[in-house]
């Protein structure tokens, strides 16, 4: 079988847009409001003649106080059943301590991780990603989900780990 490949993050950061991205069509659901993504789905996916099987996460409802629990818990479900993890963060919130509890999440779970600074749409925006470093996952690979900068590059590297 194909190796899994969860896409993890909180509500609203485009983890929806990237997978749209990587699959070249609009099939994962994408909306401006956050918790829109209900379950985890999974999509057959493909980069370089690799196949492999997209998961996305990170809808259901959204109740502020229980928050960073309930996105924890479905990101550790998607990431037990993966092979790999894209961890994605937004370049214009920074870090937050919703990011670091899935952090810590991802420790416990020992997949390969790699992080996705998302958001990051023109040059400007680079330099705002060298807080990510401070999340002890390594290197902060800046994208654009909306645009597909960085994109390849990504790719590149999550399947180096996949
Ligand atoms: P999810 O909840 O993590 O799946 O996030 P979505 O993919 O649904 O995106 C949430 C919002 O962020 C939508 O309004 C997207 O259009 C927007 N978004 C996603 N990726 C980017 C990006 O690279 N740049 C910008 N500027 N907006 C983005
Ligand atoms: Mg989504």
């Amino acid at each position: 079988p194909a190796p899994v490949l969860a896409v993890v993050g909180r509500p609203n950061v485009g983890k929806s847009t990237l997978i749209n991205r990587i699959l070249g069509r609009r099939e994962a659901v994408v909306e401006d409001v956050p918790g829109v993504t209900r379950d985890r789905v999974s999509y057959p996916a493909e980069w370089n003649g690799r196949p492999f099987t997209l998961v996305d996460t990170g809808g259901w409802d959204i109740d502020v106080r229980g928050m960073a629990s309930r996105i924890a818990d479905q990101a550790e479900i998607a990431v037990d059943m993966a092979d790999a993890a894209i961890f994605v963060v937004d370049a214009r919130t920074g870090v937050t301590s919703t990011d670091e509890h899935v952090v810590r999440m991802l420790r416990r779970a020992a997949r390969p991780v790699v992080l996705a600074v998302n958001k990051v749409d023109d040059e400007r925006g680079e330099l705002q990603a060298a807080e990510f470093w401070s999340l002890g996952l390594g290197e902060p690979h800046t994208v654009s989900a909306m645009h597909g900068r960085g994109v390849a590059d990504l790719l590149d590297t999550v399947l180096e780990v996949l």
